[in-house]
Formats: structure tokens, C-alpha cells, sequence
């Protein structure tokens, strides 16, 4: 844990915010509206108000505390080291119910996305209307919006407890599958045991993880969200393990902050510890634009490590995407809550992409990746935003992960492993 949290509701620290304003011109929201209430000075006055008892929560309080994507570019500037992040997510719990996200939302998070049966019925029930085109039906809002940020699926992830490292064993890790990872990410997470175990670690993989937390931290319950990162830390702790990584920044930052685990983002993790010599890799010849997730920028505070990661491949031209230093608007749930916000803050990082002429768009944390997928795909239909490991697992020429866990030989490049 970096620093102790806050108690849950407690916005004394917002006394510590001189209201300089050098956070200002960073925040994206501010950006968008040009409104002092919308950026990090505003929310800051509006929850010193509330914590000194002079301001009501009403609607419009509630409204623009809920517009921040809570992506801390403003906490990473500030010179008096107002803890942002916290802040906002103790107002939130603060204002709740307020707060609350509607009530689709919540069964969706709570009743789908947290119970891992449904979601795998969904994700099996999903991927046959994919392959019958017949996901792109005029769904009802909002249900139109989430059918669009549905990744193109592989069959789901059902993995082993272990993965032995296939090159001079190193050490052992433990893989954070993510509630979404098995059905969203599964050939993602397919990728990051085929390179783990071909930079020397043996991969352990828990049952019955659960997630961390992240979504409940940020959406108005932070008591909940630790209550589910510490889950998390009961079930990887007692493994003794070198370090417990996973596919999606969010998700690592969470268990960061508010546990003990030596959480890694995966590419963090595979640059800080390149194995030498380095296995046989071939060259890929493409242009690969590189999206840096908020979560990695402002919170792991790891910016390069998908770019340096990448830059390992023979052929690869790595770039980063402009606009790096602003929220892509995806942002946990947000992208539905603030459909038009979200929309907004896009647009350029696509119309980026367009410019650059990549053939590939990479993302380190999941909920980017689907937003930015969902704007690829209203050009290009099988668009997806991929995870780094996957351009290395590509590059390897050792055996790949079938969707039992089996090792099998060598695939060409670009082929699916599943
Ligand atoms: S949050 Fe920090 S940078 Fe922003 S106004 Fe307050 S003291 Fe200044
Ligand atoms: S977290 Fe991001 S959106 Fe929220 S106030 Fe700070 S810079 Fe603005």
C-alpha cells in the first residue's frame, strides 16, 4: 500500500489544497465544459464546503462530482500533494445514495460481471451471435451502447492452477485474472502465461479469485471495494509468491493501494525483469500506437513500461499515441454513465490513431480498450485493442496455451491460439 487511506468518509485532506490552480488545465473534464465546478480546484471547493458543513449535497453537487473520471492527472501535478484520488472516492461514499449508479448499472456490475457462472453464459451466448453477425442488432438503449463495447470473443479462459515456466526457471508469479479477464480477456491472459513461462516463471492461478474492487472503490462504496481487494490478498498471499500480476492496469492500481501484494501491471512486470539471454523472438514487421492508460500514468506511475516492452521485437515500430497525457474517457463504468463525455474524449485519440496509419492499437487496462475498440470498430468492424503481451506472445517461438491450459507446439505469426 503507498499510503494509508483516508477513513471512508473523510474530506480533511481537501484542506490541504492551496487552490493554486496548476491542476487545472490538466484535467480533461475542465477541457470539455470550460466550468471551474468541473475540474479538480472546483470538486475540491465543493467537498471542502461539504466536509466543513456549509454546502448541501444536492443534485448539482452530486453532478459534477460524478462527472470526474477520477483519472488523477490533477493529484499527479499538484505540488501540495492533495490526495485526489481519495478524496473523491470518500465524497462519493459520502453523498450515496445519492451517488449511486443507476440501477442497471449496479445489476450489471453486481449481478453479471461478479458472478463468474453468468458471465461465462453470457460470453458463450455472445460470441455465437458474433459469429452469426447478429450482435450488431438495433438493440434497445442502453443495451445498444454495452453491445458495442463488446470485444470480438475467443472461447473463454478456463485455466490450470499452474503453468511451469518452459525457460530457466526464475521465480513464481501469481495471474490476476480480473472478474471480466476469463471471458473479455481470455486470449490476453492466454498471451501473458505463454511469455511469463518463457521469461522463467511458473504462473499460479487461484480459483475463485473475485475482483478487486476497483468499480465499487471509484462508484460511491470504497468500504466494498477493500473489502474485495482484501479477498484478493487472502487468496494470493498464502502462495508465497515473487509477485502477483495481471492485464489491466484499473485492476493493478487497485490492489496496489489498498493491499500488501507485490501487484505489478504485466508489462511492468516483463520490462523490469527481461530475461538474459532473451528468447528467440521473431521480427514482426508492423506499426504498433501505444494508449497509456490513466492508471498506469497517474497511479503505478509506470508510463514507459508497454512502450520499452514492445521495443524488445525485431521490426516493430513502436509509437506513442498522441494525447497520452488525457484521459481516453473510458474510466470504469463512466463510459456508460457519461456516454457523451466519454464519447468526446475519444474522438481524438481515434482520429490520433487514424493519423499515425498504425495497424495496431495497444492498451494496458481493459475498460480502455473495450472504449477505444467500440470507436475502432464503427470504422472497422473486427477492430480490437489489444494487451502488449500479445504483439511478444506473438514474437515467441515457444509452445502457446490452448483454452484448456494444455501447452502445444509453435504457431505462426498472427494465427489465434485458440
Ligand atoms: S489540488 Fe493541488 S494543484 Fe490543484 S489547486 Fe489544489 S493545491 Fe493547486
Ligand atoms: S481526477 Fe481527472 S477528471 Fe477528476 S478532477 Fe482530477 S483531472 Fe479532472
Amino acid at each position: 500500500m503507498n499510503t494509508p487511506p483516508l477513513p471512508e468518509h473523510d474530506l480533511s485532506a481537501t484542506e490541504q489544497c492551496v487552490m493554486c490552480g496548476m491542476c487545472v488545465p490538466h484535467c480533461p473534464t475542465y477541457a470539455l465544459t470550460r466550468n471551474e465546478a468541473d475540474s479538480p480546484r472546483g470538486r475540491i471547493a465543493l467537498m471542502l464546503g461539504m466536509h466543513q458543513g456549509r454546502l448541501e449535497a444536492d443534485d448539482s453537487t452530486r453532478a459534477h462530482l460524478a462527472s470526474c473520471l477520477s483519472c488523477r492527472a490533477c493529484e499527479r501535478i499538484c505540488p501540495s500533494k492533495v490526495p485526489y484520488g481519495q478524496l473523491i472516492d470518500a465524497a462519493r461514499a459520502r453523498i450515496t445514495p445519492l451517488h449511486s449508479p443507476p440501477r442497471w448499472i449496479t445489476w450489471l456490475r453486481d449481478g453479471v460481471l461478479l458472478r463468474p457462472a453468468r458471465l461465462r453464459l453470457f460470453g458463450t451466448w455472445w460470441r455465437l451471435l458474433q459469429r452469426l453477425n447478429l450482435d450488431r442488432l438495433p438493440w434497445p438503449r442502453p443495451l445498444a451502447r454495452l453491445a458495442r463495447l463488446v470485444p470480438p470473443l475467443v472461447p473463454i479462459l478456463r485455466p490450470r492452477a499452474n503453468y511451469p515456466a518452459t525457460g530457466p526457471r526464475r521465480g513464481a508469479i501469481g495471474l490476476f485474472l480480473g472478474c471480466m479477464g476469463p471471458v473479455f480477456e481470455a486470449e490476453n491472459l492466454r498471451a501473458a502465461i505463454r511469455v511469463l513461462n518463457a521469461w522463467g516463471y511458473d504462473v499460479s492461478i487461484p480459483e475463485n479469485q473475485g475482483c478487486c474492487g476497483a468499480m465499487h472503490q471509484h462508484g460511491g462504496d470504497p468500504a466494498r471495494g477493500q473489502t474485495m481487494a482484501a479477498g484478493v490478498e487472502t487468496t494470493f498471499q498464502p502462495l508465497g509468491l515473487d509477485a502477483v500480476v495481471g492485464v489491466s492496469s484499473g485492476c493493478m492500481a487497485q490492489l496496489a493501494e489498498h493491499t500488501d501484494l507485490p501487484v505489478f501491471e504485466l508489462s511492468d512486470f516483463l520490462v523490469r525483469h527481461v530475461p538474459s539471454p532473451l528468447p528467440a523472438l521473431r521480427a514482426i514487421e508492423r506499426q504498433v500506437a501505444v494508449h497509456l492508460p490513466c492508471t498506469q500514468r497517474n497511479v503505478l506511475r509506470r508510463p514507459d513500461s508497454a512502450l520499452n516492452l514492445l521495443r524488445l521485437i525485431h521490426g516493430l515500430s513502436v509509437v506513442a499515441l498522441p494525447g497520452n497525457d488525457r484521459c481516453c474517457g473510458a474510466a470504469g463504468t463512466h463510459m456508460l454513465t457519461h456516454p457523451e463525455q466519454a464519447d468526446a474524449l475519444r474522438a481524438p485519440k481515434i482520429e490520433a490513431f487514424r493519423t499515425l496509419g498504425s495497424d495496431q492499437l495497444c492498451s494496458t487496462n481493459i475498460g480502455c480498450a473495450m472504449h477505444l475498440g467500440a470507436g475502432l470498430r464503427e470504422m472497422e468492424r473486427s477492430a480490437e485493442v489489444i494487451h502488449p503481451v500479445r504483439l511478444l506472445a506473438e514474437a515467441l517461438t515457444a509452445p502457446r496455451i490452448t483454452s484448456e491450459g494444455a501447452s502445444v507446439g509453435s504457431q505462426p505469426p498472427g494465427q489465434s491460439s485458440t
